[in-house]
């Protein structure tokens, strides 16, 4: 067995769960249906849906004393599982605390059940999950006859909670004194998860470019880098870390963004591990390379992008912070300046039902420039754009990736969902996301929590 099963619930779910299992002194049960993915070695379960076992119904106890799940039930289960090309993780509780795990019994069960029960949902996977109030276990059967352990649970809501079989799984955390002064505010804890963590982000130009020296200061050291652009004398002055040499020059193309921030971050952490792909992550497959992040920052401006990202997002389970800045200036008027940060956290409203994805820009996709003359559209003019303005949005994002990431006894919903900052006059306001019942991306009977068994949307 090895520990390399990842667990993810969107907060709602995990709360029904919790409240199933530990509303009662007794054992209780239920079915966890997943999507899921394979990356390498690691296998992530994302929770689609709860059935929660009726006791003495669906679940009841043998003559011997143990817990077990009727047939019927479980038979019902598996045939929507199969249907909908979901894994069927059949879940108990045992009255733990920070630590949790199978008893001899609850093994031999599996030993003698699950052969049978991967044979039933072929070609996917099986198993159990096994709570305590503040740690999970999970023995996953892979098609493949992997069987597997958990490396980490998270319930991803304002805030993110990381849960794991027992303190042993928590990320460990040398001390380090370039670290000592945030160590104060992090504690080893915090530090160990973001030592851990691997961070994406989407779009290297004004504001995605100003992330990556605070994060590999933090001590991230594992970057997944994606913007196709390449500098130019029109950006130089926005682009951190960029260099005269980095320039166009005669007869030789300026250097991709993502080269100039992976050489950055390894001016400041040598050992990092940094992934620089110049590739638009709504063309051909290549969002795949965020489905094992940590933490995604958004920071590319395109409605193809955000379609595809919010998407990855909802299906995934991959937390994501949408960034950008925004500035109105009419000659007859004073400007506004505008910043956004804002968490796109599955299951709960998203860019698509929030309007934050222009669909005529969706529909111009694929439209040379003379095209969108004709239909008199007009090409998109450049709007003004100005590097302390993104400094601001980018350090607001920041500190809202810390606290909801790798801070404990931080009031996250104090952040809200949205936060819509005026640049100019430094007020603030904190904004609900919506949710629209008919969403193709947030809704339960949605893309959400579907990983592989829907495609992603992309461009053409
Ligand atoms: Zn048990
Ligand atoms: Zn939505």
């Amino acid at each position: 067995m090895s520990r390399s099963a990842r667990l993810l619930f969107p907060e709602t779910i995990y709360t029904s769960v919790f409240h199933h299992l530990f509303s009662t002194r007794r054992e209780n049960a239920g079915v966890l249906l997943c999507g899921w993915h394979t990356e390498g070695e690691t296998v992530t379960l994302v929770v689609k849906e709860f059935r929660a076992a009726r006791h003495g119904v669906d679940y009841t106890t043998s003559p011997k004393g143990y817990g077990r799940l009727e047939p019927l039930f479980i038979d019902e289960a598996l045939r929507a599982a199969k249907s909908q090309g979901l894994a069927y993780l059949a879940i108990h509780n045992h009255f733990a605390g920070d630590s949790v795990s199978f008893s001899n019994v609850d093994l031999a069960s599996h030993e003698y059940g699950y052969p049978t029960l991967l044979h039933l949902n072929r070609p996917l996977p099986v198993g159990a999950a096994v709570f305590g109030t503040n740690s999970i276990e999970v023995d996953v059967w892979m098609p493949d006859g992997r069987r597997l352990q958990l490396e980490t649970a998270r319930v991803l809501g304002h805030g993110i909670r990381h849960l794991w079989a027992s303190p042993a799984g928590r990320p460990p955390f040398a001390y380090d004194e370039k670290v000592d002064r945030q160590l104060l505010f992090l504690r080893n804890r915090g530090q160990g998860l973001l030592t851990k963590a691997r961070i994406g982000i989407v779009g290297l130009g004004g504001l995605g470019s100003q992330l990556t020296e605070p994060l590999a200061r933090l001590g991230i050291s594992t970057f997944v880098l994606l913007d196709p652009d390449r500098i130019d004398n029109s950006n130089y002055s926005r682009v951190h870390g960029s260099a005269p040499g980095d320039l166009p020059a005669e007869g030789c193309k300026g250097a991709h963004k993502v080269d100039i921030a992976k050489r950055l971050i390894l001016s400041i952490n040598p050992q990092a591990d940094v992934e620089a792909l110049a590739v638009d992550v709504s063309k051909g497959g290549t969002y795949r390379s965020l489905l094992t992040c940590d933490y995604v920052f958004l920071a590319a401006d395109s409605a193809v992008a955000r379609l595809t990202c919010n998407a990855v997002a909802h299906q995934y389970y991959v937390p994501m912070l949408q960034v950008g800045t925004k500035v109105l200036f009419d000659d007859d008027q004073p400007p506004v300046v505008f910043g956004a940060v804002r968490k796109i956290t599955p299951g709960r409203g998203c860019l698509w039902c929030n309007g934050l994805i222009d669909r005529k820009e969706l529909a111009d996709v694929g439209k040379s420039e003379e095209q969108l003359r004709s239909e008199q559209y007009g090409v998109k003019a450049s709007s003004p754009s100005v590097v302390t303005f993104n400094a601001e949005v980018a350090g607001r994002a920041l500190n809202q990736f810390l606290l909801q990431y790798a801070s404990e006894g931080v009031n996250e919903h104090d952040l809200g969902d949205y936060q819509m900052l005026n640049l100019l006059t430094g007020s603030r306001d904190l904004v609900e996301a919506r949710s629209a019942a008919d969403c193709p991306f947030c809704q339960a009977a949605s893309r959400l929590g579907a990983a592989n068994s829907v495609a992603v949307p992309e461009s053409a």
